[in-house]
């Protein structure tokens, strides 16, 4: 396939680690970036050359710490031969090339005809580590700021007959805390210390549980909450408790947060196809249409709750949406502006 000096030569000046294949999926051409990532972990490109890609996949999965996702991209461009482009970051086994974003897209000519795959390797390492001293870094800091707020916190809610500006500095420490808290949680995310231990969990009893700590909130707005389980009393899902009350819990708070008085909050359960499915509905203020694509973003917040309401800092939704993937659920939701929102998040019984 490639039968071009120049070509050649411009593939094997690049940073990236290049693997090319030809249309019978047999390994075509490596370039130099690549060979030398291999030599370094003892594997000699030429023998790889006008075999089979499984024969790539195989010893190259070999050199990666977690393949999970690896498994997933090879499994499913054996599936689906035109798979455009899957974008996974891998951590190698050995130093310097520790991290590798690995792409791939399918080589097509004018007429559409597949003439093989181009793998990508890019070495991430420098943006990898720059990324971790910024997560220890908040980790730190946020820390550090926790003791001290929540001190001024305490003292601060035991006086009594408390003036105005009393209320606003507890007001305030108030939401210090929780940004500190917001930016643990995401730091802990980012520095892969969150571990998943599920065990048998009584669905109902669990859920009713998390609905119970925000009772007060609830009665406060005088919001009607109405909850419906398609599920007996008694059954269980393995589920790790505290991802799900971090989970449901924003949910919940956000459904009352963005419910006016006197709205209604619908918690709905049921088992479908060995999946967990809850879904959390209010009749609130809603999401705007040309906003939602980003609801999911690092401190992404619309623009008509920055109207209404001041407390929250955007980590929520991207927090639990981390958190969710890494139990290999998913999360979706439909909302119209002042008619309300409703979110579902399905959980799998086995890891997929
Ligand atoms: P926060 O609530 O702290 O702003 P989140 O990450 O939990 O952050 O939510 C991000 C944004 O998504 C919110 O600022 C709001 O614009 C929107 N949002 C989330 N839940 C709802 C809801 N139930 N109703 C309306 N808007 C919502």
């Amino acid at each position: 396939m490639i039968n071009n000096t120049l070509i050649t030569a411009i593939i094997d000046s690049l940073e990236h680690g290049v693997l090319i294949l030809n249309e019978k999926n047999n390994v075509e051409y490596i370039n130099k970036k690549l060979s030398f990532w291999l030599k370094w972990n003892g594997q000699d490109s030429q023998e790889f050359i006008g075999k089979q890609d499984t024969h790539f996949y195989k010893k190259f999965r070999k050199l990666i710490t977690e393949t999970q996702e690896y498994d997933k991209v090879i499994k499913s461009i054996q599936r689906q031969k035109n798979l455009v482009s899957d974008n996974i970051d891998v951590e190698m086994k050995t130093e310097p090339y520790k991290y590798l974003n690995i792409s791939t897209t399918p080589i097509h000519n004018s007429k559409s005809d597949y003439l093989g795959r181009l793998w990508i390797f890019e070495n991430i390492t420098k943006t990898k580590r720059l990324d971790q001293a910024k997560s220890e870094f908040i980790s730190i800091a946020s820390h550090q700021l926790r003791t001290p707020v929540s001190i001024i916190n305490g003292y601060l809610s035991m006086v009594e007959n408390k003036s105005e500006e009393i209320e606003a500095a507890q007001q305030g420490a108030q939401k210090l805390q929780e940004l500190i808290e917001d930016l643990l949680n995401v730091s802990r995310l980012d520095t892969d210390k969150i571990v998943v231990e599920k065990s048998e969990e009584k669905i109902i009893n669990l859920i009713e549980e998390i609905i119970s700590e925000y009772s007060k909130k609830i009665k406060e707005k005088d919001i009607s909450l109405e909850t419906k389980y398609n599920l007996g009393k008694k059954e269980t899902f393995p589920l790790d408790k505290k991802i799900i009350r971090h989970i449901l819990g924003n949910l919940i708070e956000n459904a009352i947060k963005y419910t006016p008085n006197n709205g209604e909050i619908k918690i709905k359960a049921e088992l479908k196809n060995n999946n967990l499915r809850i879904s959390v509905s209010d009749t609130g203020i809603g999401i705007p249409k040309k906003e939602q694509a980003k609801i999911f973003q690092k401190f992404f917040r619309a623009q008509n709750v920055k109207k209404s309401e001041s407390n929250g800092t955007g980590i929520g939704l991207y927090y639990i949406s981390r958190l969710i993937k890494l139990i290999k659920g998913r999360i979706h939701f439909c909302s119209e502006v002042n008619k309300g929102t409703e979110f579902v998040v399905e959980i799998p019984k086995e890891e997929k």
